[in-house]
């Protein structure tokens, strides 16, 4: 039997999972899938690292398709696909971990009601990401279940660093950033560490630009400031995310166009950034591709937005050493990310456009104080590791810890 270890990442009308081998202390990965259309009529997807496909319309005739439902679809195709397979730990994406989790968590019924107490923190995913937990600990009960929070790289910040100028009792209950991209920050870093250790050990900026945006500060490997706040609502532009947003806006929605709170979450999560700035798509390529001005301005703002906030978090650092880029738009978007750091120099950053545009793993100049590199994250890698490290297995690919 070969051991393998499921990761879910579980939303609201979806559930991606992966399927890693665990084999001489490596993660290997066997397959990846998607369930679409949850709360309606779903669709099975799943592909082998061979290549080979399968496909399918989850037909429940009488029954929306819900979480329990796609688990146990996945459990089926686990067992009929990769036949002699022995799921020993789930590893979910769980987006909010509150002021208490700093590392993943082996999940029981008791700390399950404790990640619930969240769900106001996070309504649009936490629910989910618990729903999937419930039907996984169902669907694979002898499998250990293991939530990794997006928020745990980020809760060694001190005070200062997590509160807004409120009054203190609001803080103590809970209303301060959390940061999120967690799960990314942490794998890029473990990447770093492993490939240039000595730049690891200094003064790092991650950007992670991709659907959702953000930019972490990293000093001597440990989070210090991130530009996502209380929700994955600010800092950069996303996607269809507003970032950075002035709260008298809301006010102003509120009290002068008679917008609910739930109109408001529509507009601020759903039909603002890139989509709302360009009223044309929230996909950078279609964006690049578009003469319209309206989409032009959608691409500055967002670049503009990112280079002020790697200015203010090389303060927060005092200095800096190397900037990562990765995300769908990090990894590929080479003129956004030629944007973004071109005249950078009164930082140390010299970006070598011709690097850049040949997609080279090192983007800057030999000699520029600071490195820019481009690293492609994988968060369900990520999750796996955790996963497996719970378990007490050797910690395989993503590398181990110096
Ligand atoms: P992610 O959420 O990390 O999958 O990133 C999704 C974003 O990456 C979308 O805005 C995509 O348009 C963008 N993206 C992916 N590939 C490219 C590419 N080759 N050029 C520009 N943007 C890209």
């Amino acid at each position: 039997m070969k051991d393998v270890i499921l990761t879910i990442n579980a939303g609201s009308s979806s559930v991606k999972f992966s399927v890693f081998e665990i084999a001489e202390g490596q993660l290997t990965q066997l397959a990846l899938g998607l369930i679409d259309g949850i709360g309606a009529k779903a669709t099975f997807t799943a592909k082998k690292s061979s290549g080979e496909k399968t496909e399918f319309v989850l037909d429940q005739s009488h029954h929306a398709v819900d979480h329990k439902i796609a688990l146990t679809a996945v459990l089926d195709w686990i067992e009929k696909e990769e036949s002699g397979t022995n799921v020993v730990g789930v590893g979910h994406r769980v987006v909010h971990g509150g002021p208490v989790y700093s590392e993943p968590l082996l999940i029981d019924a008791e700390n399950i009601r404790i990640l619930q107490t969240f769900e106001p923190l996070a309504p649009l995913h936490e629910p989910y990401n618990l729903a999937g937990i419930e039907a996984a600990m169902e669907a694979f009960p002898k499998a250990a279940q293991v939530a990794c929070f997006d928020t745990a790289f980020h809760r060694q910040h001190p005070y200062l660093a997590d509160t807004f100028a409120l009054p203190r009792k609001y803080y103590d209950e809970g209303v301060r950033r959390y940061g999120f991209h967690g799960l990314s920050y942490e794998y890029i870093h473990r990447i770093l560490r492993h490939e240039e250790p000595v730049l690891a050990r200094g003064k790092v900026i991650v950007a992670h630009l991709g659907n959702g945006a953000s930019l972490c500060a990293i000093n001597a490997g440990k989070s210090v400031a991130s530009t996502m706040g209380f929700t994955a609502l600010d800092g950069l532009p996303m996607g269809t995310r507003c970032g950075q947003l002035d709260p008298g806006v809301v006010l102003y929605l509120m009290a002068e166009k008679k917008m609910s709170a739930a109109e408001i979450t529509d507009l601020l999560y759903k039909n603002s950034g890139l989509k709302g700035m360009s009223g044309i798509s929230n996909d950078m390529r279609e964006l690049e591709a578009s003469s319209e001005q309206s989409a032009k301005d959608a691409i500055a703002y967002f670049v503009r937005r990112a280079r002020r906030e790697i200015g203010g978090l090389c303060a927060m650092l005092g200095g800096l050493d190397c900037i990562v880029l990765t995300g769908g738009i990090g990894e590929n978007a080479v003129n956004v990310r030629q944007a973004i750091l071109q005249d950078m120099e009164w930082i140390g950053i010299h970006v070598d456009a011709e690097a850049n545009a040949r997609r080279e793993r090192i983007i800057s100049e030999k000699g520029s104080p600071v490195v820019a590199l481009v690293l492609k994250t994988d968060e369900e890698r990520m999750i796996a590791a955790h996963t497996s490290e719970m378990l007490g297995l050797k910690e395989p690919l993503v590398p181990a810890v110096s």
